[in-house]
């Protein structure tokens, strides 16, 4: 439209300037016609001038043209920018429609903004994997849990063959099942961690139009379940111990087979194992309640002092049986945490550094820096067991543990309650030596100020 304005309006003006020049020359001449004398020089510059003047009408109407065009069509090109006087009545109704037409679109433009952003926020901050196929088994989008999973990166997926994700075959076939409009759920291991994964199918009209892969990290879940099945077998098993024992002294004395002098001492060996039968118990009982419920709501500002001395004083009778001397040295501190847990957590600590020490040996619990080590000089943990003391059940030598009491779960319950309390534990040992370990409290207070000292 702009060119064919710009074209007419060139002719008009051209041949408006040619007239206007025409009538020039025309005065010119008749004013001084009385002085031109016809020569050949005068009639080449004419036509030079002639020649020059058509070159300049050309250029200024050109100018003019354009000028006047883009006046014209500007109005019509640029309406969305027009307020409310539209220069031509006749199209005013119909710039107005397509003016509100426009504003639509883009309010329009900026809600589907709006919900593609706030879709991406809700899919990148999902802690689970998404991915969407087309029914032609290319990735539409994947969300960047799943990109994580498989150490991708999103834009080296997306159009791409669902295939170039993995190499699982599994997988592969669970999302070939799902374009043929089956449902599907399977557990895969991707990176050491397992991954359970949903591919539905998605319909428009009945019809398959690509398929919505969920995918759930269960590492956790299936590590705690395989955690419970080992645990439930071990109980029973530490259970059953005792308590065969148990019946077939009964039952030696119940069928008159055990003689009056043996009596007593079967007697005791009942006794004996019906107690160890009762602290395993309790200590199961302990570990699951710890293993549900979280206390460290129960936390309050404490003197650790405090609770290190009450379990010298709880354990001194045990100490002096065997002259084993208790001891509290360095300067005290605050700390935030579960007082009675904090309370179990030395017990159980410190009943093994009595338990595993010598005859007229020591426990000295040191207080520096936020933390508190509990050194004694017993018979040490060899380097290869460190490690798996905290296990549930491990005892480091079964022959030589079965002397001392004890039941392999004092340590799990300890690591447990270091846990729920931001407590670190170490263990550092020699055999023949001594044991230390050393508890490292986060959540720790100057005295009588408050202040947090991490
Ligand atoms: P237990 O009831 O057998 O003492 P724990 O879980 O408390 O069970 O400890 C696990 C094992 O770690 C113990 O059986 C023992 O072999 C070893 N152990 C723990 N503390 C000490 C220590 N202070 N000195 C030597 N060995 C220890």
């Amino acid at each position: 439209m702009y060119n064919k304005i710009y074209r007419n309006m060139r002719f008009l003006c051209a041949l408006v300037l040619s007239l206007s020049t025409l009538l020039f020359l025309v005065a010119v001449f008749t004013f001084f016609n009385s002085e031109i004398k016809s020569e050949l020089p005068m009639f080449f510059a004419l036509v030079i001038f002639t020649i020059l003047m058509g070159i300049f009408i050309y250029i200024i109407s050109s100018l003019i043209a354009a000028r006047l065009a883009l006046a014209i069509v500007k109005p019509i090109t640029d309406f969305s920018s027009l307020s409310s006087n539209i220069p031509y009545e006749e199209i005013e109704p119909l710039i107005k429609q397509i003016q509100s037409q426009n504003k639509e679109l883009g309010r329009q433009a900026e809600k589907a903004k709006a919900q593609k952003m706030q879709l991406q926020l809700i899919t990148d901050n999902m802690n689970e994997g998404l991915i969407v196929i087309d029914k032609d088994a290319n990735i539409l989008s994947i969300n960047s849990y799943a990109a994580k999973i498989f150490s991708l990166k999103e834009y080296e997926v997306k159009q791409k063959h669902y295939s170039v994700l993995t190499e699982n075959s599994k997988f592969i076939d669970a999302v070939a099942k799902a374009l043929k409009n089956n449902r599907t759920s399977l557990l895969i291991e991707i990176s050491d961690a397992d991954y359970r994964a949903f591919c539905s199918p998605v319909l428009k009209d009945g019809q398959l139009n690509g398929v919505v892969i969920l995918l759930f990290d269960v590492t956790t879940i299936l590590q705690s379940e395989k955690l419970r099945r080992e645990f439930s077998a071990n109980v029973s098993h530490e259970l059953k111990t005792p308590l065969t024992s148990i019946n077939g002294y009964a039952q030696l004395i119940t069928n008159g087979i055990a003689s009056p002098d043996d009596v007593p001492s079967f007697a005791a060996k009942i006794a004996k194992e019906s107690n160890r039968l009762m602290l395993l118990i309790e200590d199961i009982i302990r570990l699951s309640k710890l293993d549900e419920s979280d206390e460290s709501n129960l936390k309050e500002n404490f003197r650790i002092k405090e609770t290190v001395c009450d379990v010298i004083s709880s354990l001194s009778e045990k100490a002096s049986m065997r002259n084993i001397k208790l001891e509290c040295e360095g300067p005290d501190f605050f700390i935030c945490a579960n007082k009675s847990q904090i309370t179990e957590l030395f017990y159980n600590i410190c009943d093994n550094a009595i338990k595993y020490n010598r005859d007229n040996g020591e426990v000295t619990f040191t207080l520096a820096d936020a933390a508190v080590r509990i050194s004694d000089t017993g018979i040490g943990i060899p380097p290869q067991y460190l490690s798996r003391i905290f296990e549930r059940f491990f005892r480091v030598d079964k022959s030589h543990s079965k002397k001392v009491d004890g039941t392999g779960l004092g340590l799990s319950i300890a690591k447990h309650i270091a846990r729920q309390n931001n407590v670190t534990i170490s263990v550092e040992s020699e055999p023949g030596k001594g044991t230390s370990f050393i508890l490292t409290f986060k959540d720790v207070f100057r005295q009588n100020s408050g202040e947090n000292l991490r």
